[in-house]
């Protein structure tokens, strides 16, 4: 199986022969600008001194700064941060703000750290990247498992050793530090914008679609939560415990209630409990992948009923289980494109932080809706005209831009 780079790169050198780019512009595209790995220590709970591998990946700023969350995970390594990396690369460029990409990581598992130990992580890794991110430079925000909490630990670090204020060093920030009104809900509020565009386009009537649901963390839950008001009907939501299915609908504002109180999805009552396996394959017409990667795989794509899938969740489909769906006409909106609300917003954030001027909460949502509404019917008009899907017509939308800018630079 490819990694997760790899699999970028198949999707990177289709889009760059589409538009006849030279081998040399290609290979440029390929690598990335700055790789940065560090050994880090902290001081344990224990008394114990421990070392943590640490990553930055720079990977293209030929549109603007670098701009890419942190993720605190034990698996990632600097292959997936890499991958991510350039996903932002694209992921920018798909949604035409004026942003690069890039990514960074530890290799920790924050389940089984205590908040201070967290903190710690976050100002040593602030302290070995300082020289490398930067208002004007590489702007980090949150990932899976590092929260606002982090991101004000990171930004209070790096203004020390700066001295001076510089809240846009960062995005994904509490409000009360400059954080944006809107930065929680915008993964999953940019992904229901498409939607509804995609469902205008269709021709369906929106309160006859099934949704499920994977994941019901930021991305997740507030996905279910837009489009339960919106008048979907969420039939299916799962957690890393499990999940659960209602042919009626589920009451999501219980389920969130009961996520709150009891840790999961799966502690709901007079609903049935379904594997994260079962919600994949269950009977409904959306699928909103919102928790981990290769989720839909060559061994289970072939039994996905749904029509529509939208990813929430960075690389949920691996390229075979691509292709099967392909076949099978479900109408898949990449990740690049899905879940763009969530860089958008982080941008938002990142021009309030240097005009030192907030909006309201509207005020963002105005803002926001356009772009992803702009950004699908762009991918959804190219697709339909070439013949090819939407993650291909994201991808070569977004490498042209990218090389547009590369080349205008000399
Ligand atoms: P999160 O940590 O808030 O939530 C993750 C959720 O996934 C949790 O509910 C967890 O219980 C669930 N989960 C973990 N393992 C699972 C499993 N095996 N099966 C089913 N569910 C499982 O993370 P998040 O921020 O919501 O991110 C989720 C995905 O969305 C990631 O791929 C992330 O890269 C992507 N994403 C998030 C944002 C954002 O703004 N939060 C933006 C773009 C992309």
């Amino acid at each position: 199986m490819n990694t997760p780079f790899q699999n970028f790169l198949v999707n990177l050198d289709r889009a760059a022969q589409v538009l006849g780019i030279s081998n040399e512009e290609t290979q440029s595209l390929r690598e990335s600008n700055k790789i940065i790995e560090k050994k880090i220590n902290i001081l344990m709970d224990s008394g114990e001194q421990k070392e943590f591998n640490a990553y930055r990946v720079q990977f293209n700023n030929a549109r603007g700064p670098y701009k890419g969350g942190i993720r605190f995970h034990p698996e990632a390594d600097i292959d997936e941060v890499k991958a991510l990396a350039a996903g932002m690369a694209i992921k920018t460029a798909v949604v035409d703000i004026p942003l690069g990409g890039s990514k960074g990581g530890v290799q920790c598992n924050p389940k089984e750290m205590s908040e201070r130990e967290l903190e710690q992580i976050a100002r040593v890794w602030a302290r070995a990247m300082a020289d490398d991110i930067g208002v004007n430079q590489d702007i980090p925000a949150p990932d899976v498992y590092t929260t606002p909490q982090i991101m004000a630990y990171i930004m209070d670090e790096y203004e020390k050793i700066k001295g001076r204020s510089e809240p846009g060093v960062i995005t994904g920030k509490p409000l009360e530090l400059g954080g944006s009104e809107g930065r929680g809900a915008a993964t999953a509020q940019g992904g229901a914008y498409i939607l509804e565009e995609l469902v205008k386009i269709l021709g369906r009537n929106k309160t006859e679609l099934r949704v499920a649901v994977q994941g019901f963390g930021n991305a997740g839950q507030h996905m279910a939560s837009i489009l339960s008001k919106l008048g979907y009907k969420i039939i299916a939501v799962s957690d890393s415990k499990g999940g659960i299915y209602s042919a009626n609908g589920l009451d999501i504002d219980l389920v969130t209630k009961t996520k709150q109180e009891q840790g999961s999805v799966t502690a709901v009552s007079d609903v049935e409990q379904i594997s994260n396996e079962e919600l994949i394959t269950c009977d409904c017409d959306v699928l909103v992948p919102s928790a981990l990667d290769n989720q839909i795989r060559e061994d289970n794509a072939g039994a996905i009923k749904a029509q529509i899938i939208v990813e929430l969740a960075n690389g949920p489909t691996t390229p075979e289980a691509d292709k099967i769906l392909v076949e099978k006409n479900v109408i898949i909106i990449p990740d690049v494109l899905a879940n763009a609300g969530g860089v958008t917003v982080s941008y938002f954030e990142w021009v309030q932080n240097r005009t030192n001027f907030y909006w309201t909460e509207d005020q963002v949502l105005v803002r926001l809706k356009p772009i992803m509404v702009k950004a699908f019917n762009d991918v959804w008009e190219f697709s339909r005209e070439k013949g090819i899907t939407l993650r291909d017509a994201a991808f070569i939308k977004a490498v042209e831009r990218i090389v547009i800018s590369m080349r205008l630079r000399g």
